[in-house]
């Protein structure tokens, strides 16, 4: 596959288009410009990588929609050296979007065939992220604190070990809801331990799913 000066273009356009959906974070920004999008899609949709929508990618999962990366990695406020726990690998969009941003990142993934394709597919990228098959209800204590956690799959409840693995000061960006759609939720934790829940607006992601429907 190639990034072609025409894949270029389309990817400042896309990049203009989310900043004009409201998006200002400049590292996030650049990340779009950046990381060739087509790379992390099933050949059937490529023709669509620079549209601003979700995509298939197999295993019944989805690419999320660029503008909802872009939101989701704005409302977390990362910055350069900071500890990232991801929930929901997939096509690991966008964990590379936090590795642009500087940040390490450990992203957990609960369909072996994502986790096993993509934990191939980043490190041919250039990406260097710590990948695990595993159940993102239990985050990753391990390596806990993080100074940042965030979902990726609409979850139906705030899972509490998520909570515990946040840093003091710092935050959880997490799509709350049961139903088709969820409420992007932001959990702060102050440096005392206690926390805040803020909403920003709804939104539609596939469901993070518990061990029990796990196929
Ligand atoms: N960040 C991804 C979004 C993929 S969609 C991207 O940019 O492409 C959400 C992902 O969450 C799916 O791959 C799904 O398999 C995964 N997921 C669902 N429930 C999960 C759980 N309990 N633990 C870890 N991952 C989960």
């Amino acid at each position: 596959m190639e990034d072609t000066y025409r894949h270029k273009g389309l990817r400042r356009k896309l990049m203009e288009e989310v900043r004009g959906k409201g998006i200002s974070d400049a590292a996030v920004l650049a990340a779009i410009d950046k990381i060739p999008r087509h790379f992390f899609m099933d050949l059937a949709f490529l023709e669509f990588a620079y549209q601003d929508k979700a995509f298939p990618i197999g295993a019944g999962q989805t690419i999320s929609q660029p503008f909802t990366v872009a939101f989701q990695t704005q409302l977390l406020q990362v910055s350069k050296g900071m500890k990232v726990l991801e929930i929901g690998t997939g096509s690991g969009y966008q964990t590379a979007v936090l590795l642009e941003c500087g940040c390490r990142v450990y992203s957990i993934e609960r369909q072996k065939a994502l986790y096993d394709k993509t934990r191939a597919f980043l490190p041919q990228m250039g990406y260097q992220p710590n990948l695990y098959y595993g159940d993102g209800y239990k985050g990753q204590p391990a390596f806990a604190p993080f100074d940042r956690v965030l979902v990726t799959c609409g979850a139906p409840f705030i899972p509490p070990a998520l909570i515990e693995q946040i840093k003091p000061g710092g935050r959880l960006v997490i799509p709350v809801g049961e139903g088709e759609v969820q409420v992007m939720t932001l959990i702060t934790k102050a440096l005392d331990g206690s926390v805040k829940e803020d909403t920003f607006g709804e939104f539609r992601f596939v469901p993070m799913l518990g061990e029990r429907e796990w196929k």
